[in-house]
């Protein structure tokens, strides 16, 4: 496969569409199929705002977050060079534009583990419905929601060990695999299948791939019949136990040391990333595609 063209999307160009599907649903469908769905800030933003509309209308119940095209989602757009002065900040983080570490931590914390902690936390139930590939900065997409449809197609991996950190920066893979799963997908990068990842308790079903839209609907109608106090203490409950286990403190412990890769990599090559990543992954891969990795 090619590499896709470059682009210069301007926050205003819509890489997502918000639909409402049947009553006491919608759904967030990432828009951007030719570039595999690689999230640029534009994207990030733009679904922030799908999933807090989303939040905020008391007639949704349910929320599925969907793809267009083979592939949910490449990860992060490393093209992306939108200055953060085009959006606004959801947390109050500053200093994004600052030298050094600063300003890359600071960007980091808004765009990525704040962005993913705030899904995590929208107060209705959320389905992700997820085929082909979910690569890295994907499955910060796919893994804030609480359920996840597969299609039979549908394959994960995070394989940004090669690029000389520990992981993209929202690491929940010991809750989302086991810790062990964890960290053969981390050391090698290896692809998970989705049958694997239904096996793990990750996904909650495997479809097949012409049926993943109508499947998660179904499934989300089922839930939009129940109250929506129920669900939201009940989201609430399980999400909160996850914080009782200690989840929200080990993001943020991985997410430093995440920082302190970066910052290692800018001293040793100049850039955040250990060029040699590429290469690394290009010769695991059995399948070619275009790696618009995290990083
Ligand atoms: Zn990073």
């Amino acid at each position: 496969m090619s590499n896709p063209e470059p682009e210069a999307s301007l926050p205003s160009e819509p890489l997502i569409r918000y639909e409402q599907p049947a009553p006491g649903v919608a759904r967030i469908v990432l828009a951007r199929p030719a570039q595999r769905n690689a999230q640029n800030r534009s994207m990030l933003y733009q679904l922030n705002d799908a999933f807090d509309r989303a939040a905020q209308d008391d007639e949704v119940k349910v929320v599925i977050l969907s793809a267009d095209g083979p592939h949910f989602s490449s990860g992060h757009d490393l093209r992306d060079d939108a200055p953060m002065s085009d959006f606004t900040p959801v947390s109050c983080w500053g200093g994004f534009d600052l030298a050094g570490a600063e300003g890359w931590l600071a960007t980091e914390e808004e765009i990525y583990v704040g962005l993913c902690w705030r899904w995590r936390n929208l107060p209705k139930p959320t389905i992700a419905a997820v085929q082909g590939r979910v690569i890295a900065g994907g499955l910060m997409l796919v893994w804030p929601c609480d359920l996840i449809v597969a299609a039979s197609d549908a394959v994960f991996s995070d394989p940004v060990v090669a690029f000389g950190v520990n992981s993209h920066e929202y690491f929940v893979h010991p809750w989302e695999v086991g810790a062990r799963r964890a960290k053969q997908m981390l050391f090698l990068g290896d692809d998970m299948t989705a049958d694997e990842a239904h096996r793990l308790g990750m996904v909650m079903e495997v479809v097949a791939p012409e049926d993943l839209d109508a499947r998660t609907l179904a499934i989300a109608q089922r839930i939009a019949t129940r109250p929506m106090m129920g669900l939201k203490l009940a989201k609430m409950s399980v999400n909160q136990a996850l914080d009782a286990q200690g989840q929200w403190s080990a993001i943020q412990s991985a997410f430093s040391l995440h920082q302190l890769g970066h910052a290692h990599n800018r001293e040793r090559f100049g850039i955040a990333v250990d060029p040699g990543g590429a290469e690394v992954i290009r010769r695991d891969s059995a399948v070619s595609i275009d790696r618009t990795t995290d990083q």
